[in-house]
């Protein structure tokens, strides 16, 4: 679509990178796995959004799935203003905080107490740090190709096989950070019992996404969280459930509803903050209570539990009862049966995988299952079909190894639409 005039999410494209990093305030926002400039966007409506040259584009992030109602949903916008209206932040408790976490803790039953902090990735150091202090023990297990936030512990992917002590996967990791960080590959329960072994009495938690969100959508196989569970008795060592994408997304109780497991933590966002931001975390009451000022574990925020997050996020959380997550089962396998058949038409392998409104297409032939089967899939073919669905008027994520996200606003029509888009992508990637 060259015209020779440049766009103007071209020129904010060029201002934005002599002002932030890459453009972008979050990496993969940047087109790098894609290629081409990145989009600036000016507003969203339902399930759409408008770029700043006013096109319209079927949304497929859906914000990373904070978004599960569709943009500007009019309660949610609502409960803002109104809480706008009676100022943004207090530095001090509100009714809106209560009102919050007992609609989390009447849906998560596993859960006795919860405490709000403005993000995922802050989430995850806090309850990292709760860990350490409740077990007095140092290392986490984590899965290769699960993300949990930007937290130094975390950022570390296993080498070829399973590491024993694996490097950072960023620049600015301390070695003997990297070094208390184990990891396994997903859907491993052998990796994992070798690794607790192997370490023992020295793994203060296991993390883990239960339903896989951040290397493309890789759900647990069957017996897989039951068998993490009950390796975590064994060792003492604390499950740590990740529900910052899956909760509230995947069921009216997340992951641990969906599959009955029960974590000792859990750290939440997205969903929850109805786009605002927003993270929490919560647990048992006996590790819960080890957290500032009833215990020693020292955790604090001037922004958490924001009047106008606490507003957006109850708003949402409202309109998500069992009949809503049955209309996204539904669209989402109207999308899925359409997704498959449109590659089929094209004679491209591929793996379509789905839990509720989350959904990948990997272009591989092999079942994926962990990290190193999702990298087989076919990234420049996504590339190609990426830009082609761009084109088309629908914006997926800017990767390969990005789970899609749809909203209640979506509609059948919205998905036929969409196969058919895909397909002649495919075809034209194939060309
Ligand atoms: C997005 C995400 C995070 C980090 O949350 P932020 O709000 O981006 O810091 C952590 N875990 C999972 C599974 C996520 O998808």
């Amino acid at each position: 679509m060259n015209t020779g005039v440049r766009t103007r999410s071209e020129e904010l494209y060029e201002r934005a990178c002599e002002l932030m990093p890459g453009g972008v305030n979050s990496p993969v926002r940047a087109f790098k796995a894609v290629g081409g400039t990145p989009l600036y966007f000016q507003k969203a409506a339902g399930s759409r959004l408008t770029d700043a040259d006013g096109r319209e584009y079927v949304d497929y992030v859906c914000s990373w799935g904070a978004i599960i109602l569709g943009h500007a949903h009019p309660s949610v916008i609502s409960a803002i203003g109104d809480a706008a209206s009676r100022g943004t932040s207090y530095g001090a408790p509100h009714e809106g905080e209560v009102t919050l976490a007992e609609e989390i803790l009447k849906r998560m039953p596993f859960l006795d107490r919860v405490r709000f902090v403005n993000s995922g990735t802050e989430a995850s150091l806090a309850v990292i740090r709760l860990a350490r202090a409740a077990t007095g023990r140092n290392k986490i297990l984590k899965f290769e190709g699960n993300y949990h936030g930007a937290v130094d512990t975390l950022l570390a992917k296993a080498g070829s096989g399973v590491a024993t002590f694996s490097l950072p996967d960023s620049a600015g990791v301390p070695s003997d950070t990297a070094a208390n960080t184990l990891v396994a590959p997903f859907n491993d329960l052998q990796a994992v019992r070798a690794l607790l072994e192997a370490n023992a009495g020295q793994v203060a938690a296991v993390f883990v996404e239960g339903v896989a969100g951040n290397m493309g959508l890789v759900p647990p196989q069957p017996g897989f969280l039951e068998g993490l569970k009950a390796l975590c008795n064994e060792h003492k060592s604390l499950l740590i459930l990740d529900e910052v994408m899956t909760g509230f997304r995947v069921s009216v109780g997340g992951v641990m509803e969906r599959y009955n497991v029960k974590p000792d933590l859990t750290i939440m966002g997205k969903v929850i903050g109805g786009g605002l931001p927003v993270g929490a975390y919560g647990g048992r009451r006996d590790l819960m209570e080890m957290v500032a000022p009833l215990g020693p574990v020292y955790q604090a925020g001037t922004l958490s539990g924001n009047p106008l997050a606490m507003a957006a996020g109850f708003a949402t959380l409202k309109e998500l009862d069992a009949s809503a997550y049955a209309r996204l089962e539904s669209l989402g396998n109207r999308l899925e049966t359409a997704l498959r058949s449109a590659a089929a038409n094209v004679g491209v392998a591929t793996q379509v995988q789905r839990v509720g409104s989350m959904i990948s297409v990997f272009f591989t032939e092999q079942p994926v299952t962990d990290f190193t089967t999702a990298q087989t899939t076919d990234k420049a073919l996504f590339a190609k079909v990426f830009h082609g669905m761009l084109k088309r008027g629908y914006y997926l994520p800017p990767s390969a190894l990005e789970a899609w996200f749809f909203s209640l606003q979506h509609t059948e029509e919205d998905m036929d639409r969409t196969a058919e888009a895909f397909e002649a992508s495919l075809r034209e990637a194939r060309a």
